[in-house]
């Protein structure tokens, strides 16, 4: 059978290496030709002897998925849309800033958690992607913008912008266009658990990307149990889409808060606190006007996250078609802030970038093919309401 190497982190490399009869160090150099260097065949190899570059021809492949389409936006945002199979598309974007160049990266063939204000939710679900159809986002970028120094190219990160990371120095300079990495495309990654960490393995493994763990960030609606699996498995930096102050709105929003409500989201994110590599935890708030946005809901919040060593990033509702919520005005995401900061803690407003192509926060849908009947159900129940009218 023939393996596809982008599936294989730095461990399941090794393994397969072994099974060819070669020394666990030709893994290294694999991973350094397949990632650093972005080669998409074995020719090239010109450290690897001519009879295992042929062994390797007959017996795996590096195949990315295929890009369907490839759209920049006037600030700069470029995203792409890429093939995953029976008729499912997902998408990644880039968002390119002075210090850093952030790659956005999906998970899943849409979402199975259906919060209320996400458009990749309101796709519904189709599956897990793969570590080939991650990792293969990272890679594909990095190839793309390494080609095109308009859209990235080489960039200096002044080391004063996130310093060292804790057991080993980080790279002060960066000559990469991706310098950090969000899992916070379409889909919940901790919902793919394994795959989603063999692809953040990679990213921060010194041989294939060498990311250090501050700049890869995984971002989750709150799945409780995950939460602690990531503590052992991966620790890298860890934001939580929040979203609401208490249980009842929360159960609204982000359904999945009923099987997980907020004190146990708390107590998780306190657990994950000792191993954050910047030791807190980012709550992500979504700004929707009339909904969540009012100085009282901002006191609560305050208030609930004062046990949690952490910042909240306000994030601008990003609107699609036929979503009945707006975004709430700037005063109001000023005085929300404003609140916040007065009770301590660090507020910041998530720029939006990218939303003339539709690359913004909860904006990419891809093409899904959903499975489980939830976009039928919600146009029934929507269709039973019209009649009922
Ligand atoms: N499932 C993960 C990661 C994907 S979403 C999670 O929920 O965290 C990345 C962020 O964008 C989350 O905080 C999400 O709640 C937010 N988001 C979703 N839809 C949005 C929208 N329409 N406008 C602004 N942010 C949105």
């Amino acid at each position: 059978m023939t393996v596809n190497l982008l599936d294989l982190d730095h461990e399941a490399l090794k393994a397969f290496c072994a099974g060819l009869g070669e020394k666990p160090f030709r893994a290294k150099q694999l991973l350094r030709w397949v990632h650093h260097a972005g080669a998409d065949n074995f020719g090239n190899m010109t450290d690897i002897s001519r009879l295992l570059r042929v062994k390797l021809a007959e017996s795996a492949v590096i195949t990315p998925p295929s890009v369907l389409r490839d759209t920049t936006a006037a600030d700069g945002t470029r995203k792409w849309l890429l093939d995953v199979g029976t008729g499912n598309a997902i998408e990644s974007v880039f968002i390119p800033e002075e210090s850093r160049g952030t790659l956005c990266i999906s998970s899943q063939a849409g979402c199975a958690l259906e919060c209320s204000f996400c458009s990749t939710g309101r796709q519904g679900f189709n599956r897990n992607l793969g570590v080939a159809e991650i990792i293969g986002q990272l890679w594909l970028a990095s190839r793309a913008l390494k080609s095109d120094p308009q859209g990235g190219g080489a960039r200096t990160v002044p080391a004063e912008v996130d310093g060292a990371d804790e057991g080993g120095a980080d790279v002060a300079t960066v000559d990469r266009p991706v310098s950090n990495v969000v899992m916070m495309g379409m889909g919940e990654p901790l919902a793919n658990f394994d795959n989603v960490v063999s692809a953040m393995r990679l990213m921060l493994d010194d041989h294939a990307y060498g990311l250090s763990r501050r700049r890869v960030t995984l971002s989750t609606a709150g799945l409780v149990p995950g939460i602690d699996r990531l503590r052992e498995a991966c620790p890298v930096s860890l934001a939580v889409s929040l979203h609401a102050p208490n249980d009842r709105l929360r159960d609204e929003l982000v359904p999945i808060n009923r099987k997980y409500p907020i004190r146990e989201l708390m107590a998780a994110c306190l657990r994950y606190v000792d191993v954050a590599p910047r030791g807190y935890v980012m709550f992500e708030y979504v700004m929707l006007a009339g909904i969540n946005d009012s100085v009282t809901q901002a006191r609560e919040l305050a208030a609930l996250v004062k046990s949690v060593p952490c910042k909240v990033n306000l994030i601008p509702f990003n609107p699609f078609p036929g979503i009945p919520y707006q975004r709430s005005s700037a005063e109001a995401i000023g005085r929300f802030r404003e609140v916040l900061m007065q009770a301590g803690l660090i507020a910041t407003v998530r720029k939006t970038r990218g939303d003339d192509i539709d690359a913004a926060c909860g904006q990419l849908a891809g093409q899904v093919k959903d499975r489980t009947k939830r976009v039928r159900r919600r146009e029934a129940t929507a269709a039973t309401m019209e009649a009922s009218r």
